[in-house]
C-alpha cells in the first residue's frame, strides 16, 4: 500500500514539473496563460488534483477563447483610420465588408468591425474628435470610452493640440492610448519625386518623427512614442513594432485572440502566433490526458475527424491561407485558385481522393510527424494521435503561409522596381 501511493505521488510530482517545465520554453511575452494561472495548476498536480487542475486548464482556455478585445481607432477625417481597420482586419478596401474609405466623415456616431476570422476582437472606427466638437472628457464619455482596451489615435500630419488633449484625457482614465502617423509611403515617394537626387529614405523618416514630437514639446507634455506606418505596406515601417508593443501591454489572457487576429505580414508574426497556437494544443492535450485513464482507441472516430477538420480550416484562416484569402489572392495575381494551392500541402488534406481515405490519410500523417519529430512515449494513443495530428497542421499551415509570404515579397519587389 505504502509503495503504491509513493508511486502515485511521483506521478504527481512528474507531472506538476513537466507542466511548469513546459511554460519555461516560451518568453514572457509569448506566453498564453498567467504565471498564477501555471502556479496554481501546478500546485493541484502536486496534490493529485486531477480534476481540478483539469478544471482550471478548461477554464483557461475558455477565458482566453471567449475574452472579447475592443480597440478605439481615432483621429481627423481623412487620416487613415478606416484604412488602418481594413489592414488589421485583413480586408482588401474593395471588399464587401471593408470599412469605407476616403468618405469624408459626417457622422458623430462610432461604428464597429468585428475580425473576419477572430470574432473577439473588434475595431471602432471613431469619428476624429474635431468632427464632434466636444471637449476631449466629453468625447470620451460620448464614445462610451470605458468598453476599449487601448486607444490608437491616428494622423496623417503632424499631431495637433487636440490629440495631445486627448491622450491627456485618456490616460487620465487609465487607459493606453498608440500614436500612429500614417501615410509615411506618400510623404517618401513625393520627397523622392521632388527630390530625386538628394532623397535620403532615413533622413525623411527622421524628419516625419521630429516634425511628429515637436508639437509635445511644445505644450510641454512627455513625447509618447509615434508608430510610422503605411496602411498600404504593412511589412515596412513601424507597424510589426507596434504590433508588439500592443501584445506586450495586454494582459495575458487578452493576448491569444489579438495575436492570432495579426495580419500575416512577417516571418516573426507567422512565428508567434505558431508559438501560441502551440500551447494551447499542448494545453488542451495535457488537460485531457489528465482525465484519460484508460489507453484504449487507436483509430480516430468520426468526430476526431470532424474536431480535425474544423482545426484545420481555423489554422488555414489565422495564417491567411484558406481558400477566401486564396480566391482574393489569385485575383489580384490573375492565377488560379489551383495553381496557387499545388504549391501547399495544408488545402488538400481533407480532399478526397481514390487513392486513399481521410482515415488513411490522417493516420499516414501521424506516422510521417512521428518519424520526423522522434517516437512517442505513448500511454495513451488515442488522445495523443488526435493532438499530434493538429502539431502537424499547425506545422504544414504555417509552412504554407511563409511560402506565400516570401511569394507576396517577390510580386512586391516586381511591383516597386
Ligand atoms: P479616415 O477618414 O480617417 O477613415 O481615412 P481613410 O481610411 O478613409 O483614408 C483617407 C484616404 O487616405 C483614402 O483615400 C485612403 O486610401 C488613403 N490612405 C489611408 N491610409 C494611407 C496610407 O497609409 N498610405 C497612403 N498612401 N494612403 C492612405
Ligand atoms: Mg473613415
Amino acid at each position: 500500500m505504502g509503495q503504491l501511493f509513493s508511486s502515485s505521488n511521483e506521478r504527481h510530482q512528474d507531472l506538476a514539473s513537466s507542466f511548469t517545465e513546459y511554460f519555461k520554453k516560451f518568453k514572457v511575452g509569448s506566453k498564453i496563460i498567467p504565471q498564477e494561472t501555471i502556479a496554481s495548476i501546478e500546485l493541484s498536480l502536486s496534490q493529485g488534483n486531477m480534476q481540478g487542475a483539469n478544471t482550471s486548464i478548461t477554464n483557461a482556455l475558455k477565458e482566453m477563447d471567449s475574452t472579447p478585445l475592443n480597440v478605439a481607432v481615432t483621429g481627423e477625417s481623412g487620416s487613415g483610420k478606416s484604412s488602418f481597420i481594413n489592414a488589421l482586419r485583413g480586408i482588401g478596401h474593395e471588399e464587401e465588408d471593408a470599412a469605407e474609405t476616403g468618405v469624408v466623415e459626417t457622422t458623430m456616431k462610432r461604428h464597429r468591425y468585428t475580425h473576419p476570422n477572430i470574432p473577439n476582437v473588434v475595431f471602432w472606427d471613431l469619428p476624429g474628435i474635431g468632427t464632434t466638437n466636444f471637449p476631449p472628457k466629453d468625447y470620451l464619455e460620448k464614445m462610451k470610452f470605458n468598453e476599449y482596451d487601448f486607444f490608437i489615435i491616428v494622423s496623417a500630419t503632424r499631431f495637433k493640440k487636440n490629440d495631445i488633449d486627448l491622450a491627456k484625457a485618456i490616460s487620465m482614465m487609465k487607459k493606453d492610448f498608440y500614436f500612429v502617423r500614417t501615410k509615411v509611403d506618400s510623404d517618401l515617394k513625393n520627397e523622392k519625386e521632388f527630390k530625386p537626387r538628394t532623397f535620403d529614405r532615413e533622413k525623411v523618416l527622421q524628419q516625419i518623427r521630429d516634425s511628429c514630437v515637436r508639437i509635445f514639446q511644445e505644450n510641454k507634455v512627455e513625447q509618447p512614442p509615434i508608430f510610422l506606418i503605411s496602411n498600404n505596406i504593412l511589412s515596412d515601417y513601424d507597424f510589426q513594432i507596434l504590433m508588439d508593443k500592443v501584445v506586450n501591454a495586454l494582459p495575458v489572457h487578452k493576448r491569444h485572440n489579438f495575436m492570432l487576429s495579426l495580419p500575416n505580414i512577417t516571418d516573426a508574426a507567422i512565428e508567434k502566433k505558431r508559438q501560441f497556437l502551440k500551447q494551447r494544443i499542448w494545453l488542451e492535450a495535457f488537460g485531457t490526458d489528465l482525465l484519460n485513464m484508460i489507453p484504449s482507441l487507436t483509430l480516430l472516430m468520426d468526430s476526431d475527424v470532424e474536431n480535425l477538420r474544423k482545426s484545420m480550416n481555423y489554422y488555414r484562416a489565422v495564417f491567411g491561407v484558406n481558400d477566401a484569402s486564396l480566391q482574393s489572392l489569385a485575383k489580384d495575381w490573375k492565377v488560379s485558385v489551383d495553381q496557387l494551392k499545388a504549391k501547399m500541402k495544408s488545402p488538400h488534406v481533407f480532399e478526397t481522393t481514390k487513392k486513399e481515405t481521410t482515415q488513411e490519410r490522417l493516420s499516414r500523417l501521424y506516422e510521417e510527424f512521428c518519424l520526423a519529430n522522434g517516437h512517442l512515449v505513448a500511454k495513451n494513443v488515442y488522445v495523443k494521435e488526435l493532438f499530434y495530428l493538429k502539431y502537424s497542421f499547425l506545422d504544414m499551415v504555417t509552412d504554407d503561409a511563409n511560402a506565400l509570404l516570401r511569394e507576396i515579397c517577390v510580386k512586391n519587389n516586381l511591383v516597386s522596381d
